[in-house]
């Protein structure tokens, strides 16, 4: 899985989302993640196909919403986001949530049929705390490929990355620019502007520092590069030290997640 990827939610506009994936492609990313629940899968796949790379170099992601996670619903709902997106089958697909229809015993199974059938090449789950994850490894045939949760320098997940490293799973990052709110921080910002780099670009760097997937979400051409070119900036151990120490907790999508997701 391609450790920086484009992240889609609320790029609503089917226009503007089939452009910034179509950039995105073209510029070197291969890793789209989107989800039922963004309402955007289908201009996401017009990007696809829109761009001058095969669909085989692309690893696509999407997510079964929490109202579609009956064993029925994941097998109808997941065959109709292939259809949108325009493939005959995803690189991973997620419980995006450990709620609503979530049953672990009902659902998971659901998502291993869809492996045998070649739907998704991939099972992945996403704001799942350690606990949750166990409990579906346990159920699962396939094993579980990856987990999503909100990481970034205010919501660092040092107890979940030390968890996915000890049960061999992958650790992604979404809102890793916390939504905006990496460019208010005096640490990103020093650090970046001695770099001649943007905090965004700071603020994924430290991701991948931690061996944590980024998808942060971009519209314009100009977002799309600047997050592109963070993959060239090294950060000093002084730095990353830094940053390890900023004290700021801020989640911005899930208050509810475990107590030791800001450290
Ligand atoms: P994010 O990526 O942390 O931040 C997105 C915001 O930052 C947008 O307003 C974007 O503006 C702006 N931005 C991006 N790059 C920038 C740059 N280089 N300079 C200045 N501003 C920049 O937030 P997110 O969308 O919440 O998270 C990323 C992705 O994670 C989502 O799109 C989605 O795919 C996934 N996600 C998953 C879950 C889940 O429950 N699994 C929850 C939330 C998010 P523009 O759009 O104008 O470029």
């Amino acid at each position: 899985m391609p450790m920086l990827g484009l992240g889609t939610w609320k790029n609503e506009d089917p226009t503007q989302c089939a452009e910034s994936v179509r950039v995105a492609l073209e510029m070197g990313y291969r890793h789209i993640d989107t989800a039922q629940i963004y309402g955007n899968e289908a201009a996401v796949g017009e990007g696809i196909d829109a761009a001058a790379v095969d669909r085989e170099e692309v690893f696509l992601a999407t997510k079964v919403w929490i109202s579609n996670l009956t064993p029925e619903d994941v097998i109808a709902t997941t065959e109709a986001s292939l259809e949108k997106l325009g493939v005959d089958a995803v690189d991973l697909l997620y419980v995006h949530w450990p709620a609503g229809e979530y049953d672990p015993d009902e659902t998971l199974p659901a998502f291993d049929e869809l492996v045998d059938r070649g739907l998704t090449a991939r099972v992945g789950v996403s704001n799942f705390e350690p606990h949750h994850v166990e409990r579906a490894m346990d159920v699962l045939d396939t094993p579980v490929f990856a987990n999503q949760v909100e990481t970034h320098p205010f919501c660092k997940q040092s107890a979940l990355r030390e968890h996915a490293a000890e049960h061999g799973y992958e650790l992604v990052g979404y809102s890793p620019l916390a939504r905006g709110s990496v460019f208010d921080n005096d640490v990103l910002q020093d650090i970046a502007a001695t770099h001649d780099a943007s905090p965004a670009q700071v603020s994924l760097a430290w991701l991948a520092e931690k061996g944590v997937t980024s998808i942060p979400k971009a519209t314009s051409e100009a977002h799309i590069r600047d997050n592109w070119e963070s993959r060239s900036l090294e950060l000093s151990t002084g730095e990353i030290a830094r940053i390890d120490a900023i004290e700021r907790h801020h989640r911005e999508v899930n208050p509810d997640f475990g107590p030791d997701a800001w450290d």
